[in-house]
């Protein structure tokens, strides 16, 4: 039987998809999109999926061939309910010089070849944390305008915090990136396996160095507000399958498939549930506007056709 977890989720949510009682390696697709299975038990496979923000509200297509045994599992698409705000940045990072450019250029040429990285198992041990455990400031999907002229999208989640503020890594992986680029400043990326990364910017100090295994919770800088920011804060994006998700719905995930066992129904095993962690508390609702300094603008240009566009900023 195949299932996803959570079975409700948001246009720009990660969910997993778990399989059991398979022998080779299932195949399928999920809003469209192929899904990549590693094997996780006996019979058990899963797969991380990011849901695209332009994803309809009501039923998601998922489809899945596990055996030669096609499979469709249930996934409710609720409405996104994404926010809008207005912005001012500097000129320079709104229309940058020629000089600029180029470096962003180089930047981007640094960056894709971060992301180039075979597909394998997840090195997350269980689940994502917050890699700086503040209220956040800017949400995932926000729609921003810049200047009064440009838009573009928040693709992460702002965590405002004094310079200095250690920041840790969300879970174990690899450095892939460590680099100060024009837009997004210091920048650290990690590879977690499974096709998800998870981006830390903006930082006034980088501590690790490319090829560095790190460990959940390991320091990896501080916070900053190197790049296009208006103020001290973490910008943290996860990156799934190529896209953008927004980090609280990564971190609500467990990558042992703990979630999916205990959405199993009750004629099937009893499961690990009583045993599996408890989900991390999440940030509640945000407050108000935050006084002091704007948060920052972070939010990148629109994405490449391919989804996989530069860095958030
Ligand atoms: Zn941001």
């Amino acid at each position: 039987m195949a299932e996803v977890a959570p079975a409700q989720a948001r246009p720009g949510d990660a969910v997993l998809v778990l399989v059991h009682g398979a022998t080779l390696p299932p195949t399928g697709t999920l809003a469209g999109r192929p899904l990549r299975f590693w094997p996780a038990g006996e019979g058990r496979w899963l797969a991380v999926a990011p849901l695209p923000t332009e994803t309809p509200p009501g039923p998601a297509t998922v489809g899945v061939l596990a055996d030669d045994f096609p499979l469709t599992p249930a996934l409710e698409i609720e409405p996104p309910a994404f926010s809008s705000t207005t912005l001012s940045i500097p000129p320079k990072f709104l229309e940058p010089p020629a000089a600029a450019r180029r470096r962003m250029a180089l930047d981007q040429a640094a960056i894709s070849r971060a992301y180039d990285r075979p597909f394998g198992p997840p090195l997350v041990g269980g689940r994502f944390r917050l890699p700086l455990d503040v209220e956040p400031s800017g949400r995932f999907g926000d729609r921003r305008v810049y200047n009064g002229k440009t838009e573009g999208v928040h693709y992460g989640l702002d965590l405002p915090s004094p310079s200095g503020t250690p920041v840790v890594a969300g879970a174990d992986g690899e450095v892939v990136l460590a680099r100060d680029c024009y837009m997004s400043g210091k920048t650290v990326l990690l590879a977690h396996g499974a096709g998800v990364f998870s981006a830390s910017l903006h930082l006034s100090r980088i501590d690790v160095k490319v090829g560095q295994a790190v460990s959940g919770g390991q320091l990896i800088g501080r916070v900053g507000t190197t790049g296009r920011s208006t103020g001290p804060h973490l910008h943290w994006g996860v990156k799934v399958d190529g896209l953008w998700v927004d980090p609280r719905s990564a971190i609500r995930l467990d990558f042992t498939g703990g979630d999916a066992e205990r959405m199993t129904p009750p004629d099937a095993p009893a499961g690990d549930a009583a045993a599996s962690p408890a989900p991390l508390p999440l940030p509640g609702p945000l407050p108000g506007p935050l006084p002091g300094p704007l948060p920052l603008p972070s939010g990148p240009p629109p994405p490449a056709a391919d989804g996989s566009a530069a860095p958030p900023r």
